[in-house]
């Protein structure tokens, strides 16, 4: 078997990959909170995360993953602080926080489609597992690793010594500079809530009773339970943006030892920002873009896919127009190459080879983009040129297996795409991924449009 190198962030080394269990892997990836659309920096995180699962396949490891929808819990200020980001939502758009969370979660589902990105084996929801949140609250609390404030149930991090660890956090450093904080109650200033109570002032659309009193869960604790719940106590990766390790995935990382005793994750992979204007993309900055707005400006989004590819995942990259034009430029050019080769014959075995070593190194992906447009270039005849590519097209993801012809379609593969189509209005997202996948293998490539329309290229 081939070697994959990652870059954990707990141990901050380029690792040799080794599964838990034989050829299993588990793969945890933090999903988005849903109160608004993901802009097109969140989605360059679960490209990144795409790129990964698809390796793992490549490399014939049977990989489960699990993400999570984020629809409680996830304040304002990414700590314990502010408003929930859904009831906030909820407010802005005069819909309950029900309506706010499943809107944009589908539109988050209808966002990774466009960008050929390979729906999670299951995805949970942070409000369908409160029980069990509570559950592992009471562990914790058993344990002696909590106290109680006026606003909530706080894990105490000063009793978990390696709490520093994942983030390298300063916590003397931080302490000493802990004059900001807000909570004066809190007895450290890293410390976090497990759960959170409803204001007496106003009434929460979304709040649970608990041994503690009314409430919500805080964000952190849905990951922990959640991983754990179907991955195991011990499961192999846990991804997301950089900016979860100092807070999100540092707490996690801390509950998790509270309830397990020992390490849960074994490696931490985390992918860099996508920026703009010297700034991260975000939100709460005012300068983000969704990718509803690239697609009405009549860019394909999978040339984004092409552009984010371009760049190591562990590398910041700049967004910009021209930036995105250029590779809209370079992924056209590339689809019209590939759809004047012949029918695929004898993959290349040389260039796999070669190309394999490239993504099982840290996911290089734009030396595999090179490795790709070496081929096209190479003298081989056009069938093996298609026939590897294809390979190729299995981790990145591009779609590039098209045909200039028009296509005569076959009663089978209208069937298939009927089949498709009722998937799709079923938001089974799962099964409509399948029918896709089988459509492609079949030289087949359906483009998704909104309002459940679609497009064959
Ligand atoms: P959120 O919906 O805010 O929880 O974020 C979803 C994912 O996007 C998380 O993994 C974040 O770390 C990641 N993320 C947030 N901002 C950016 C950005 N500018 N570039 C890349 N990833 C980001
Ligand atoms: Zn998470």
């Amino acid at each position: 078997m081939n070697k994959i190198y990652l870059y954990n962030t707990l141990t901050r080394k380029k690792e040799i990959f080794k599964p838990i269990r034989g050829n299993k892997v588990g793969l945890y990836t933090c999903g988005p909170t849903v109160y608004n659309y993901a802009h097109i920096g969140n989605l360059r995180t679960y490209v990144f995360e795409d790129v990964l699962r698809r390796v793992l396949e490549f490399n014939k490891y049977r990989v489960k993953h699990i993400m999570n929808i984020t629809d409680v819990g996830h304040l304002t200020s990414d700590g314990d602080t502010g408003e929930d980001k859904i009831e906030k939502g909820a407010e802005r758009e005069g819909k309950t926080v029900w309506q706010i969370a499943e809107y944009y979660t589908d539109a988050f589902k209808e966002h990774l489609n466009a960008l050929n990105i390979l729906m999670p084996d299951k995805w949970v929801k942070a409000t369908d597992y409160i029980k069990l949140q509570i559950k592992l609250i009471k562990k914790l609390e058993k344990k002696g690793l909590t106290y109680k404030i006026a606003d909530g149930i706080y894990f105490d991090s000063s009793k978990y010594n390696e709490y520093a660890k994942l983030a390298k956090l300063n916590i003397k450093g931080q302490r000493e500079g802990a004059r900001v904080e807000v909570n004066k109650e809190k007895k450290n200033s890293t410390d976090f809530a497990l759960w959170k109570f409803s204001p007496k002032d106003s009434k929460r659309q979304m709040e649970w009773a608990s041994p503690w009193g009314k409430g919500f869960p805080g964000w952190h604790l849905e990951c922990s339970t959640l991983s754990m719940k179907f991955l195991g106590k011990e499961f192999d990766i846990h991804c997301g943006g950089i900016d979860h390790i100092p807070v999100h995935h540092t707490n996690e990382r801390a509950q998790n030892w509270g309830i397990t005793g020992s390490e849960v994750v074994k490696y931490w992979v985390h992918g860099e920002f996508l920026i703009m204007d010297k700034n991260k993309m975000a939100k709460s900055e005012g300068n983000f873009i969704i990718l509803q707005t690239l697609i009405d400006k009549k860019f394909n989004p999978l040339a984004y896919k092409y552009f984010i590819l371009q760049a190591h995942y562990r590398s910041k990259l700049n967004f910009s127009y021209e930036a995105l034009q250029a590779a809209q430029t370079g992924y056209d050019n590339l689809i019209r190459t590939i759809s004047s080769f012949d029918k695929p014959g004898k993959v290349c075995s040389s260039c796999l080879e070669r190309f394999q070593k490239a993504i099982n190194n840290d996911l290089d992906t734009s030396k595999a983009l090179a490795i790709l447009q070496e081929l096209i270039k190479s003298d081989k005849a056009s069938s093996v040129k298609r026939a590897t590519i294809i390979e190729f097209d299995k981790v990145l993801g591009l779609n590039l297996n098209q045909y200039k012809e028009e296509k005569k379609l076959s009663d089978d593969i209208k069937k298939l795409i009927e089949e498709r189509q009722k998937a799709r209005e079923k938001k089974d997202f799962k099964k409509s991924d399948e029918l896709r996948n089988k459509l492609k293998e079949q030289g087949i490539s359906i483009k998704d449009l909104p309002d459940n329309k679609y497009e064959l290229d």
